[in-house]
């Protein structure tokens, strides 16, 4: 007999199931200096790395404070690990890359109610024409009143 244990399915990730607005999204990083992969963002490096090219030049090495990301010893081992970034340094990415992600988020946000608002002013203008229709059929109804 055939007697499997039977599972529930498991939903993929939020962001990724049809019709989910991205606005929600918000990232769960623990180090935005490297977005939890233990390798400087490549967007960060080049603040300080003028010309620096992701595949030619050494990953650079996340040291943020609050970064609890272990990288594999082979890429110490192997000396591939651009190590020059200080923890103050990858403090200071980490703070402004976070600034830059609410600022994202604050954007989506008022864009959002802006377009809410005006789905607002859209009632408001059905609803007070209702009501001048209403005005208008309580008027008549006085006219025909006035008028025995
Ligand atoms: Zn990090």
């Amino acid at each position: 007999m055939n007697n499997y244990p039977q599972l529930p399915p498991l939903k993929l990730r939020e962001e990724a199931q049809p019709g989910y607005e991205d606005e929600s999204w918000k990232p769960t990083w623990n180090c935005f200096c490297c977005h939890d992969t233990g390798l400087v963002q490549d967007l960060l490096v080049k603040k300080i790395i003028k010309n620096y090219v992701s595949g030619r030049h050494k990953p650079v090495e996340c040291n943020a404070t609050n970064c609890d990301v272990q990288l594999g010893r082979y890429l110490y081992k192997t000396n591939t690990l651009d190590q020059r970034f200080s923890a103050d340094l990858c403090d200071r990415l980490d703070a402004e890359e976070r600034q830059m992600w609410k600022e994202w988020r604050k954007e989506k946000h008022e864009k959002r109610l802006a377009s809410i608002d005006l789905d607002v002013t859209k009632n408001l203008r059905f609803r007070s024409r209702t009501n001048e229709e209403n005005f208008d059929v309580r008027r008549r109804h006085q006219d025909i009143r006035n008028h025995y």
